[in-house]
């Protein structure tokens, strides 16, 4: 008991996949929103999934954030979503999640969050200068090498989801090929040579560190290892073969277990 009185509680917003919102309050986002997308969540989420976090306010404790969040539910949709675009305090708690830029990065002028007639969604415009900053997700990408009929995954040694496994690959530096940085990650994860054989699919998700969201676009290729010594180094632990009816239970970020039930499904295709 002895952390839960200085533990945060947070109020979030939820985007499910059929544009709706869901509103609850936790402890633990990162948590909560693998929760949600696995199916375990809510009744109301289950049938909506994905679901995406839109953004959440920070609370001392558990009834500050169960009074507000009666109060978030009486707002009118659009109202929610642009509280959360321009990050802005909820019954006086802070906002975190998704951060949406203060300053222009061009003029350094404030921004302002605007529901323009022309978009669907609130953008922030540069008030001195007028520009509009649109946000968009950061690209990544992953490799599913396959050897034998296994997958390759890594268990990861930081966090977030330490100890889980994962599907090797990461960010993409600016400016870098994806091909390029599919190798490049592969190679600094596991001391392996791999070459893309096929672009497997896309698949956005989230990506929090410490208190900021951002969202990812997810660029899976399939391939082969055509080199190197297998070792798990940089940030993992341990290196795993693995065929379609023996994938660990513990998996890392809500789309790789997408990404894996898709490689399931077309391995069980392939062999028919
Ligand atoms: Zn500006």
């Amino acid at each position: 008991m002895g952390d839960s009185r200085d533990r945060a509680w947070f109020l979030y917003l939820l985007r499910c996949a059929d544009d709706s919102f869901y509103t609850g309050v936790t402890t633990d986002l990162q948590r909560r929103l693998r929760e949600h997308n696995a199916g375990r969540g809510s009744r109301y989420t289950q049938g909506r999934r994905p679901v995406w976090l839109v953004g959440a306010w920070r609370f001392p404790d558990r009834s500050s954030a169960q009074r507000a969040e009666v109060r978030f539910k009486r707002l009118r949709q659009r109202n929610k979503e642009q509280l959360a675009a321009a990050g802005w305090p909820f019954d006086g708690a802070p906002f975190c999640g998704p951060l949406p830029h203060r300053f222009c990065p061009r003029c350094g002028g404030e921004l302002k969050t605007l529901l323009r007639a022309q978009d669907a969604h609130p953008r922030q415009v540069c008030a001195t200068c007028g520009r509009v900053h649109y946000r968009n997700a950061k690209p990544c990408v992953g490799m599913l090498a396959v050897r034998e009929g296994k997958l390759l995954l890594t268990r990861r040694s930081i966090q977030p989801y330490r100890g889980d496994w994962d599907i090797p690959g990461g960010f993409l530096e600016a400016g870098e090929q994806p091909e390029a940085g599919v190798v490049r990650e592969v190679w600094e994860e596991t001391g392996l040579e791999v070459r893309p054989v096929e672009v497997f699919g896309f698949y956005i998700d989230q990506y929090a560190y410490q208190d900021e969201v951002d969202f990812t676009l997810n660029i899976y290729f399939l391939g082969r290892v055509v080199g190197g010594e297998e070792q798990a180094r940089d940030e993992v632990s341990e290196l795993g073969w693995f065929g379609p009816g023996e994938l660990p239970a513990r998996i890392a970020f809500a789309h790789a277990r997408s990404v894996l039930a898709d490689w399931v499904q077309r391995m069980r295709k392939d062999s028919k």
